[in-house]
C-alpha cells in the first residue's frame, strides 16, 4: 500500500485498525542470490537499491536483533556533505542528493529537515582552514558559506559571544545540511525493500561464513545454514567480528560513542551547531529535547554504554558554547559501537574472497552516508565493480598508502 492522504483518510475512517505491517516477517529460505549481514541503515539501503536499481530481489537481510537496534537508531541524526577531500566529497554530496529525494522515493516520512549545519570557528587559523574546506566544497558544486561573527550572532544569538573562554569569530554554514529522523530511515528502507520482494529477517545472527575454494557458499546462522551466491557485510560496529568469520583482519577498531537528549524546552535552536573549540554538536528535536554528542569515550569496547567522565566532558563543552543550558536536565544518554578506520574514512569494496563484499569503517559519520553507501554497495555487489563514488573506498588503500584522512590525524582511529 502506498502511503498518501487518501490512505490516511480511509484508515482514519476504519479507526486505524486496518493498517498493514510495514514489512513481512518471513522465515529464512534455504538459498538467496544475495545475503546482507546487518539490518542497520546501510544493510537495508543496500537491499533497497539492489532491488530498485538492479532488479535483484532474491535477497535476504539478516539482523541479529531488531531493525534499528544498532547505530542507525542511536545517532544524533545529523546529515551534511561539507567534506574537503576528493575521495569523500563526491560521495557525501551524492548522499545529500539522495536524502533530498528520499521520502518521495521510498514513500515514507523520514522527517528530512535541511535546517543548516553551522561549524563555529574561534581562531584565525581555524577560519583559514574552514575557508579552505568551503572553497573545496564550492569547487565540487556543494553549497558552503563562510560567516563572520555578526552573521552568526544574527542566526544563533544565545551562543556565548562576549565572555567566552573561546570567543566565536564566525562559522562555516552548509544550508542544505540538517537532520533526519534516524529510525524512520531504517523503517522506510525496510518497507521499500520488502515491498520489492526482499526478505528482512530479524533475530537471525550470523555465526559463521562458509567458504570453499576461495568462494563464499553461505552463512551459518542462529536459524540454520543459508546458502548464497554473494554475501555483503554491513555490520558497522561488529564488522571486525563478522569479517573474522571469513578469516579477514580489518584495519578497524571498535569504540563507544555516546549521545544525549535533554528534557523538552521551547524551540530555540533552529540549526545544527557544532563547537569549534571542543567536540560538541547540538540540534533540537521536534519534541523540544536538545540532542547532542561529543567525542568517543577513548577506549576500545563492544559495550553500548559510556562512562561518566565523557558525560562531564561533553556537557562542559556544551555549557561553554551555550551557557543558558546549564540548568537543563539531561533526560537520557546511550552509546553505540563505532567501526573506526585508520584514516577516518569508510570501506566499500570487494574482498579477495570471491562473492564477499565489505561495507564498514563508518566511524561516527555513517548516518549521513546511509543512502549513498547503500547505493554504491548495491552497485558493487550487483556489477562486481566499484562505482565512481566509492572508487576511493578500497580496502587495500591502507597497504598502498592512499589514505583519505579528512582530519589529518594519521593512523589513530580514536582521534578521527
Ligand atoms: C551516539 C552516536 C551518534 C552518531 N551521530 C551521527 C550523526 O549525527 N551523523 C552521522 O552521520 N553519523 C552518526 N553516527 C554514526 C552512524 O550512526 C553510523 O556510522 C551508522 O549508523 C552505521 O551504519 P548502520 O546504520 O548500518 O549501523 P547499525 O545500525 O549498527 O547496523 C549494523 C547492524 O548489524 C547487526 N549485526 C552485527 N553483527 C551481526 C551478526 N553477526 N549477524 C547479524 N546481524 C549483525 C547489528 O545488530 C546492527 O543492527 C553516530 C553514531 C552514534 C553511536
Amino acid at each position: 500500500m502506498r502511503y498518501s492522504l487518501l490512505s490516511l483518510i480511509s484508515n482514519a475512517l476504519s479507526h486505524h485498525e486496518k493498517w498493514q505491517p510495514a514489512w513481512r516477517e518471513p522465515d529464512p529460505r534455504p538459498e538467496y542470490d544475495v545475503v546482507i549481514v546487518g539490518g542497520g541503515g546501510h544493510g537495508l539501503s543496500t537491499a533497497y537499491y539492489l532491488a530498485k536499481e538492479h532488479g535483484i530481489t532474491n535477497v535476504a537481510v539478516l539482523e541479529k536483533s531488531w531493525l534499528g537496534s544498532g547505530n542507525v537508531g542511536r545517532n544524533t541524526t545529523i546529515i551534511r556533505s561539507n567534506y574537503m577531500l576528493p575521495g569523500n566529497e563526491p560521495f557525501y554530496e551524492w548522499s545529500m542528493k539522495l536524502w533530498e529525494g528520499l521520502e518521495k522515493d521510498f514513500n515514507f516520512n523520514a522527517m528530512v529537515s535541511q535546517r543548516g549545519v553551522l561549524n563555529l570557528y574561534h581562531t584565525d587559523p581555524q577560519r583559514d582552514a574552514f575557508a579552505r574546506r568551503g572553497n573545496a566544497m564550492c569547487i565540487h558544486g556543494v553549497d558552503g558559506e563562510l560567516l563572520d561573527r555578526e552573521e552568526v550572532r544574527n542566526m544563533v544569538p544565545f551562543l556565548d559571544f562576549d565572555n567566552a573562554r573561546f570567543p566565536i569569530r564566525g562559522a562555516i554554514l552548509q544550508r542544505r545540511g540538517g537532520t533526519v529522523r534516524h529510525d524512520a530511515v531504517a523503517w522506510g528502507y525496510a518497507r521499500g525493500a520488502d515491498s520489492r520482494g526482499v526478505d528482512i529477517i530479524q533475530n537471525c545472527e550470523v555465526k559463521g561464513i562458509r567458504i570453499e575454494a576461495g568462494r563464499v557458499k553461505g552463512v551459518e546462522t542462529s536459524r540454520g545454514f543459508i546458502k548464497c551466491r554473494k554475501l555483503g557485510l554491513a555490520a558497522a560496529g561488529n564488522s571486525s567480528e563478522v569479517a573474522r568469520m571469513a578469516g579477514m583482519k580489518l584495519p578497524l577498531e571498535s569504540h563507544v560513542l555516546q549521545a544525549f537528549v535533554s528534557e523538552g524546552i521551547k524551540p530555540f535552536i533552529d540549526q545544527v551547531v557544532t563547537f569549534g573549540a571542543g567536540h560538541f554538536y547540538v540540534s533540537q528535536s521536534d519534541k523540544g529535547g536538545l540532542v547532542f554528542g561529543g567525542d568517543l569515550d577513548g577506549y576500545n569496547s563492544y559495550a553500548r554504554r559510556g562512562n561518566l567522565p565523557m558525560v562531564e566532558h561533553v556537557v562542559e563543552a556544551g555549557v561553554a558554547m551555550i551557557p543558558g543550558i546549564s540548568r537543563l536536565r539531561l533526560l537520557r544518554s546511550w552509546g553505540g559501537i563505532m567501526d573506526m578506520s585508520m584514516d577516518g574514512s569508510p570501506i566499500i569494496d570487494k574482498t579477495p574472497i570471491e562473492g564477499l563484499y565489505l561495507n564498514c569503517g563508518w566511524c561516527y559519520g555513517g548516518f549521513k552516508a546511509t543512502p549513498a553507501s547503500g547505493w554504491c554497495f548495491a552497485h558493487t555487489i550487483a556489477r562486481d565493480e566499484l562505482h565512481r563514488f566509492n572508487s576511493a573506498y578500497r580496502l587495500d588503500r591502507f597497504r598502498r598508502g592512499y589514505m583519505i584522512d579528512e582530519k589529518g590525524q594519521g593512523a589513530t582511529p580514536n582521534l578521527h
